[in-house]
């Protein structure tokens, strides 16, 4: 089964609730297998209007879907979050972005993986870094020398958890 990441993020409502129930959402999607959690951080917003903080995690497993139906699952998922797309990278209860589908580059009209702004995030990388060191990002490299390169400024380790429960 190809692997992947997914990046989650909030910075409306009560955020950690919210990226505690997508992730019980993520684990009830059938074909996907979610199986290490990163822990939470506090980060500044990137790009955008001028916003509130987010909370954002990193969760890898695996999967059997292909990856425009893991894509609508997870949009599926930050719908039943209440998510709206009223401003381009505006405030939002729930972000689930695909960082990586196992060795696979898609190149789709709704759908490019790796991620194309993953590799230069530091709220993406030290997550990621912390669950998948070692993954390929296909075309820029290691997870964890990304996050070396691009640094853990305004990425604010908080002590949060969140814990993968359901099967899916
Ligand atoms: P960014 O992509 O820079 O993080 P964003 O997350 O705010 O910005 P959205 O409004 O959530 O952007 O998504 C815009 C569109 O991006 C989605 O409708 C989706 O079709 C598309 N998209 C393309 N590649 C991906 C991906 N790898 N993961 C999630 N959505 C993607
Ligand atoms: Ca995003
Ligand atoms: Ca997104």
């Amino acid at each position: 089964m190809p692997s992947v990441a997914l990046a989650l993020g909030s910075n409306v409502g009560d955020r950690l609730a919210t990226l505690q129930g997508a992730l019980d959402d993520l684990a009830m999607v059938p074909g996907l297998d979610l199986d290490h959690v990163s822990s939470v951080y506090q980060t500044a917003p990137v790009g955008g209007p001028e916003q509130d903080d987010f909370l954002n995690a990193v969760v890898v497993g695996s999967t059997t879907l292909e990856p425009l139906a893991l894509l609508a699952a997870t949009q599926g998922v930050e719908n039943r979050w209440h998510r709206t797309r009223d401003v381009h990278w505006g405030p939002r209860t729930l972000d689930i972005d695909i960082l990586a589908f196992g060795a696979d580059r898609v190149d789709l009209p709704g759908l490019v993986v790796p991620h194309p702004r993953a590799h230069e995030r530091g709220f993406v990388l030290v997550p990621w870094a912390e669950v998948a060191p070692q993954q390929e990002v296909v075309g820029h490299g290691l997870v964890a020398a990304l996050a070396g390169a691009v640094g853990s400024d305004g990425v604010q380790p908080t002590t949060h958890h969140l814990t993968i429960r359901g099967e899916g």
